[in-house]
C-alpha cells in the first residue's frame, strides 16, 4: 500500500493471524489494495477496507476471528451512520475451511476468500461493491504469484531489512491432526526464476535478509531458468549469492525431507543462518506413528546429528503438540526427554486441537482439557528453561548480530543473532541493515544484551 497523501484517500488495515506465510499473503494483499487505491490506514477506526487474514490450525484461531468480527460489525454501523461505508473481508484458511457459513454466522462480512485466490482481490471488491457477500474458495488453475503485482519500493522498505518470500505452498503429507493439506492445498513450488527476481527487488529496497517461506519449505522442488529440476539447496545457493542479500533463512521444514543435499548447504553456504525450525511434534514412536509423520524419533535425532556434524554452531527449534489422542503419561515423558536431549534453543507447544475433517478429530482417546493444560504447563516451563540455558552459554561470546531496527530506548538498536536471538545494543542508526559483531555481556529474560565490538561488514 501506499502512504497516504490526502486525508479523503480510502485506506485498507490488514490484520493478520497465525504463520509466517499469512504475514507474507497480508503484505501482498497489501500490494494489490494499493493497486485498487487504497492507503495504508493506521488503525480500523480509519480504515475503508478491513482486511482479516485469517488462520484455522487450532479452534482457538478461529473463534478467535468471529469474536473479531463481532466488534468490526458494531464498527462498521458506527462508520455507515456517519455515511464512511467499510467494506469488511475475511481472507486465509478459515476463509477456506469455513466458506459461506462464514456469511452465515456474520453477515456483515463483504468478501470471503481463500489464501489461493487472494490474487483476485481487485476484481472482488468491485463485485461486492455492487452486491456484498461474494465468496471466492477456489483453487485456481492459475499461478497466484504470476497474477501478483510486484511490492512498490516504498511498501518492501517500510518492512524494514528482513523479508519473507513464500517458495512453496501447501502439503502433501496429511499429518492426522492437521488442516493445512484441506486449507492450502496440494503442494506447489515457484519457479526459482520469479522467487529469485522477487529477491532482487526486496535486496535492491534494503533488504538484507530473507526468509524462504514454505509449509513444507524443504519440500520445494522447483524449476530454474533452463527449465531444469531445482531443490530448496539450489535455491539457498542462488540467493545468497545475490547481492546485497547477507543472510538466508528457511522454514519450516519436515524432517522427512532433510535431504543430504540441504544438509551439505549448512556446511557450504556462510550466509544460511545456523538456525533450523524442524517440529517433530512428540518424543513417542507411538503418538509421531499415530500422527503420520512417517518417521521415527530415532531418525529425527539422527537428521539433529548429521546436521550438527554440517554446522557445529547451528540451534534447533521444534512444535510440539501434547494431549494427542491416545498420549499416555509415559508418551508425555519421552517427549520431555527428548526436549532435554536435543536442547533447543526455542521451541513451541499446543495443545492438541481436534480440527473437523481431519483423522486424528474422530480417533479414540481423546485426551482431558485439564491433562492437556497440565501437560502444557510442564512442556512449557522446561522450553523456556533450555531456551534460558541456550542463551546464557551465548554470553561473553561474539555474535554476528543484524540490526533491524532502532530500540525502545533512545540510542538502541535492535536485531537478531545468526540463531534468531534478539540481540540489543547501543549503536547508531547507522548499523541497521548492517552485520556487526556484537559481544553478549548478558541474557536478559527476552533478549540478549550486548556492545558493538567491530564497525559493521
Ligand atoms: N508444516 C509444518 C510441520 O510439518 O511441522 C508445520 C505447520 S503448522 C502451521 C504449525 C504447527 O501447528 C505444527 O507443527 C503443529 O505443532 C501445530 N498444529 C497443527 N495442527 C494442530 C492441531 N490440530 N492441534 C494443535 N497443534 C497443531
Ligand atoms: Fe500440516 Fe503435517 Fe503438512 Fe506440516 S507436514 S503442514 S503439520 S500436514
Amino acid at each position: 500500500m501506499a502512504s497516504p497523501t490526502r486525508d479523503t484517500d480510502p485506506r485498507a488495515f490488514i490484520k493478520s493471524f497465525g504463520c509466517q506465510m499469512n504475514v507474507y499473503d497480508s503484505e501482498r494483499m497489501g500490494d494489490l489494495a494499493g493497486q485498487a487505491g487504497y492507503a495504508e490506514a493506521a488503525g480500523v477506526e480509519d480504515a475503508d477496507l478491513i482486511i482479516l487474514n485469517t488462520c484455522h490450525i487450532r479452534e482457538r484461531a478461529s473463534e478467535k476471528i468471529f469474536s473479531e468480527l463481532g466488534k468490526l460489525r458494531e464498527l462498521k454501523e458506527q462508520r455507515g451512520q456517519m455515511g464512511r461505508p467499510t467494506m469488511l473481508v475475511v481472507a486465509g484458511c478459515v476463509a477456506q475451511a469455513e466458506g459461506a457459513e462464514i456469511l452465515r454466522r456474520q453477515p456483515a462480512v463483504d468478501i470471503v476468500v481463500g489464501p489461493q485466490s487472494y490474487h483476485r482481490l481487485p476484481q472482488l471488491l468491485r463485485e461486492a461493491r455492487i452486491r456484498p457477500g461474494v465468496v471466492d474458495t477456489d483453487f485456481p488453475a492459475e499461478d497466484k504469484f504470476s497474477q501478483l503485482p510486484a511490492s512498490r519500493l516504498d511498501a518492501i522498505r517500510r518492512r524494514g531489512v528482513s523479508s519473507f518470500v513464500t517458495v512453496q505452498e501447501g502439503c502433501d503429507k496429511f499429518c492426522s491432526f492437521c488442516v493445512v493439506p484441506y486449507t492450502r492445498g496440494a503442494e506447489a513450488s515457484r519457479p526459482a526464476g520469479a522467487i529469485l527476481d522477487e529477491i532482487a527487488r526486496l535486496a535492491g529496497a534494503g533488504v538484507r535478509e530473507v526468509t524462504l517461506l514454505g509449509q513444507n519449505v524443504n519440500a520445494y522442488h522447483g524449476v530454474d531458468r533452463h527449465g531444469q529440476a531445482i531443490g530448496l539447496a539450489g535455491l539457498i545457493r542462488a540467493a545468497a549469492l545475490m547481492p546485497g542479500i547477507r543472510r538466508v533463512r528457511y522454514t519450516t521444514s519436515h524432517p522427512n525431507d532433510m535431504s543430504e543435499d540441504l544438509i551439505d548447504a549448512h556446511r557450504d553456504v556462510p550466509a544460511l543462518a545456523p538456525y533450523l525450525h524442524l517440529p517433530v511434534q512428540s518424543g513417542s514412536d507411538t503418538m509421531v506413528k499415530s500422527m503420520n509423520r512417517r518417521h521415527r524419533v530415532a531418525d529425527y535425532l539422527d537428521i539433529v546429528a548429521r546436521v550438527r556434524a554440517a554446522r557445529p554452531d547451528i540451534a534447533f527449534s521444534s512444535d510440539f503438540i501434547v494431549g494427542y489422542p491416545g498420549e499416555t503419561d509415559a508418551d508425555f515423558d519421552q517427549t520431555l526427554a527428548l526436549v532435554s536431549a536435543v536442547g533447543f534453543a526455542s521451541s513451541y507447544a499446543f495443545k492438541y486441537s481436534p480440527r473437523p475433517g481431519t483423522p486424528a478429530a474422530e480417533m479414540s482417546g481423546q485426551i482431558d482439557e485439564a491433562i492437556k493444560a497440565r501437560r502444557l504447563a510442564v512442556l512449557q516451563e522446561l522450553i523456556e528453561d533450555r531456551r534460558q540455558a541456550f542463551n546464557r552459554a551465548t554470553v561473553g561470546r561474539r555474535l554476528e548480530v543484524l540490526f533491524e531496527k532502532p530500540g525502545r530506548r533512545e540510542g538502541q538498536l535492535i536485531g537478531r543473532s545468526p540463531q534468531m536471538q534478539s540481540v540489543f545494543a547501543e549503536g547508531p542508526r547507522s548499523l541497521i541493515g548492517a552485520l556487526t559483531v556484537v559481544e553478549i555481556l548478558a541474557a536478559e529474560p527476552h533478549s540478549l544484551r550486548g556492545r558493538i565490538v567491530s564497525p559493521a561488514s
